[in-house]
């Protein structure tokens, strides 16, 4: 169904659409899944009687750890996807559905199978710390992807005529992959430069000022260094009018100094917009905002997918509304497929009525996602821990203009694996603030308001703002080090 109508649905069509999809999931293309086959099988669970989203419940979730290669199978990965011989096919490709594919189509079955099954593109998860595992798209799920790009151009708002310059880093991960297919389909002519390490800033800026480019995407830190420097050389962005942000969140203490830095490069009116993804749901969902920039939230694909928020210590769904950590299962995808995929991230929200900005009845996730890896337990005496939200450190040093960059460090007291925590924040003034700053008094009130908020007391340490964003490693990383974790028992 085309996504105009299907984003406009009631909410009870929408959730025949999800049923009916998992119904043909579990007739066919189960079948074909190496791991669920199994862990069915081990669970004693009957396929058939997974007949609504209610149903999924009886399955049992599937995580991380569960991806990763084992010394036993070393290609754990290739359990997830969708593996369909001769056998197979004759046994469970439903007979009308032959004959309707022998009458419709001149090609042959094998190319046809080809198409829905065989993989052709894979791109990684981008794990800092866990192995990367490849995902694997059939060309199928590349026109599903593509078709992924133009629903976000709709959901943004991009106009047809826009010229666009792709700054995600070219490597083999969604969001480059996804910036391609999405201007590929909405045939918006573009400049992919592959990001800083590749094609580097000062022609990306070039690129954007000379192209006349309206719409921009990048990582929001990379973003923030590329609007520095455009500052500093007086550029001219004002044909610019959205920029789409991937890889990570954008706390709105980053998209005002965001702003801040396009007002005085005469583009103080371009959107600033958010997408959540994560590697396993193969595809991004974007934010609708009101006029005072607060989100609506990301609009989700209910033919594609399926969402459920958990309670993240009970396994249990949490009732409409409620908090909760985001739980995955693919409805519309083939090569690499999961079910009940937990996302260790936690969202605020999930609503089902229409979008106040758009009227869409998709449901939307609250753009208030935090992943719990972000919580860390810190010692910083010897008789208990504190939880910590390390998300808070975000929202605190973006909203102080005169700091251009920052990292937090957690360490042991003199390296000793003993000793009690320590949280060291470097900050590194704004050009801008550099002369007229006094360090000491912005010291004293940055640890006012972190000792207010997160009821601690970091280090802070001022470093040159080159040396920084080399340790950020803005250049070089997909994302930057915003938070580096140097304590050997974490
Ligand atoms: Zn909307």
């Amino acid at each position: 169904m085309p996504w105009q109508k299907l984003s406009k649905l009631p909410r009870k069509d929408l959730e025949n659409i999800q049923n009916q999809k998992l119904r043909e999931f579990f007739k066919l293309n189960f079948n074909f899944h190496p791991y669920y086959k199994k862990l069915f099988a081990e669970n004693d669970i009957d396929p058939n009687s997974i007949k609504t989203t209610e149903d999924l419940k009886k399955i049992p979730f599937t995580t991380k750890l569960d991806l990763l290669p084992t010394k036993e199978n070393p290609k754990k990965f290739m359990d997830f996807v969708l593996q369909p011989d001769e056998e197979l096919i004759k046994k469970y490709f439903p007979k009308y559905r032959l004959l309707y594919w022998a009458l419709e189509s001149r090609k042959n079955f094998k190319d046809f199978l080809e198409h829905e099954y065989k993989p052709m593109h894979m791109h990684f998860t981008t794990g800092r710390s866990s192995m990367s595992i490849p995902f694997l798209y059939t060309q199928r799920d590349i026109e599903t992807l593509q078709d992924v790009g133009l629903r976000l151009m709709d959901i943004f708002n991009v106009k047809k005529e826009s010229i666009a310059v792709n700054a995600f880093p070219y490597s083999p991960h969604l969001a480059f992959w996804l910036g391609y297919n999405a201007l590929f389909a909405a045939k918006i002519p573009a400049l992919h430069t592959g990001g800083g390490k590749i094609m580097g800033t000062e022609k990306i800026i070039n690129a954007i000022e000379r192209m006349k480019a309206n719409l921009v995407m990048a990582i929001p830190g990379y973003f923030y260094h590329l609007l520095r420097e455009s500052v500093e050389q007086k550029k001219d962005f004002s044909s610019l009018t959205h920029v789409i942000f991937g890889g990570e969140g954008v706390s709105l203490g980053m998209k005002n100094k965001l702003k801040d830095l396009l007002l005085e490069i005469n583009s103080g009116n371009a959107k600033l917009l958010s997408t959540y993804a994560f590697t396993e749901g193969k595809a991004a969902w974007g934010e609708c905002m009101l006029e005072n920039g607060e989100s609506t939230g990301y609009h989700l694909y209910p033919d594609l997918e399926f969402i459920e928020l958990i309670d993240p210590k009970t396994g249990e769904r949490v009732n409409e509304g409620e908090q909760g950590e985001i739980v995955y299962t693919s409805l519309g995808w083939n090569g690499s497929v999961v079910l009940r995929y937990r996302t260790g991230d936690i969202c605020k929200g999930i609503y089902y009525e229409p979008c106040p900005v758009c009227g869409k009845t998709v449901p939307r996730l609250d753009t208030k996602i935090h992943r719990v890896s972000e919580f860390k337990e810190i010692n910083l005496t010897k008789i208990k821990g504190n939880l910590v939200n390390l998300n808070e450190f975000s929202e605190i040093l973006h909203s102080f203009k005169e700091i251009g960059e920052w990292q937090v460090e957690l360490k042991k007291k003199n390296n000793d694996p003993f000793e009690i925590d320590e949280v060291v924040v470097y900050v590194a003034l704004s050009k801008k603030s550099e002369k007229k700053t006094d360090k000491n008094e912005l010291k004293q009130h940055l640890l006012k308001k972190i000792i207010a908020e997160m009821e601690f007391t970091p280090e802070i340490v001022f470093k040159e703002l080159k040396e920084l964003e080399h340790m950020l490693g803005l250049h070089t990383e997909l994302k930057e080090k915003r938070i580096v974790d140097r304590r050997e028992n974490k």
